[in-house]
């Protein structure tokens, strides 16, 4: 599972666009753990330097740590590094969920209305880093804005989650070292070998949900346009090396698009059987046998919905002949 996760992690979406939004708030995410472990560092440094004035406290270039109390960071200090890991985790933990969303669900409104007007973008699109997007001018209703929040707050839980484990682990390798009197230079590698694992926590949160804001900002949107004909029909577009459920629920598939769920989630067109897909559609907490079309489809899925008409497909059904 874990190897199927990591090959994930190469798929670049179909729409350029995707790829340069999530790049952007894993980058930014990557300099929150930077500045993190960098101020954690800090913290502790600046105890070690008043320790190396108090004689008793070093031997030999080493620091001894009171083997009486076996407490050799006093609660002021422990409130200090609490400081240093609330000030970089906290504060912009919301700001991401707000703004990350915010953008994804923009993003996906513009691609669906270039793509409607023909311009299928491949140019890389900055227009939608905005402070306040104009939802409802794209004709959002109340309920959708409200998907909108409810979707922040999903964001929010997850990268508290992610904050979470950054801090405990970060409290462990401290408390850990201090316990087996480790250097403290060893004690600055442990913490800068997280690095890397507090990203990869930071980039599954923002690959997919960047691509769960995008999918329904595009559905949403294409919802809300003038109804041309009775149902909407959308294609799946994978990227070459999606995993092998996506190529097969997603890649080339044509399904119908309602605003709401259907009971079964597949419905009758004349004669021809479809799966259904609406916004927020997802398989949390289904295993992968039963995955149903959606996207994201799992952590990390890069595929992308598209308009699709059946006109095209006998169109191009003739061409092939
Ligand atoms: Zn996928």
């Amino acid at each position: 599972m874990e190897l199927l996760l990591k090959a994930h992690k190469a798929e670049e979406s179909p729409y350029k666009a995707i790829n340069q939004l999530t790049d952007k708030w894993e980058k930014y995410s990557h300099e929150v753990t930077r500045l993190l472990i960098g101020g954690v560092n800090n913290v502790l440094k600046s105890r070690l330097r008043k320790a190396a004035e108090d004689a008793a406290l070093v031997f030999k270039g080493r620091v001894q740590y009171n083997p009486r109390t076996g407490k050799p960071i006093k609660i002021s200090e422990w409130k200090r590094l609490e400081e240093a890991i609330n000030k970089y985790l906290g504060i912009e933990k919301n700001m991401m969920a707000k703004k990350m969303i915010n953008d994804s669900f923009w993003l996906g409104t513009l691609i669906n209305r270039l793509d409607t007007e023909g311009q299928r973008i491949q140019r890389p699109l900055s227009r939608f880093d905005v402070d306040n997007p104009d939802f409802i001018g794209y004709n959002y209703t109340d309920y959708d804005l409200d998907r909108i929040e409810i979707e922040q707050r999903a964001t929010g839980i997850y990268l508290q989650n992610i904050t979470d484990r950054a801090r405990s682990k970060i409290q462990t390798i401290i408390i850990e070292g201090t316990k087996q009197r480790k250097r403290p230079s060893k004690v600055f590698q442990d913490l800068w070998d997280q690095e890397e694992d507090i990203n990869r926590d930071w980039d599954r949160v923002v690959k997919t949900e960047t691509s769960y804001g995008t999918t329904n900002g595009l559905l949403i949107s294409q919802l809300r346009q003038e109804p041309e004909e009775e149902h909407i029909f959308m294609k799946g577009i994978s990227s070459p090396n999606a995993c092998r459920h996506c190529l097969r629920l997603i890649n080339e598939q044509v399904v119908v698009l309602k605003d709401t769920p259907t009971e079964t989630g597949r419905i009758t067109i004349e004669g021809v059987e479809y799966e259904v897909i609406w916004p927020e559609k997802s398989n949390y907490g289904r295993k992968s046998a039963n995955y149903w079309p959606c996207i994201p489809l799992h952590p990390y899925c890069r595929c992308a919905w598209t308009r699709w008409y059946l006109e095209l497909e006998e169109l191009l059904g003739r061409e092939a002949k």
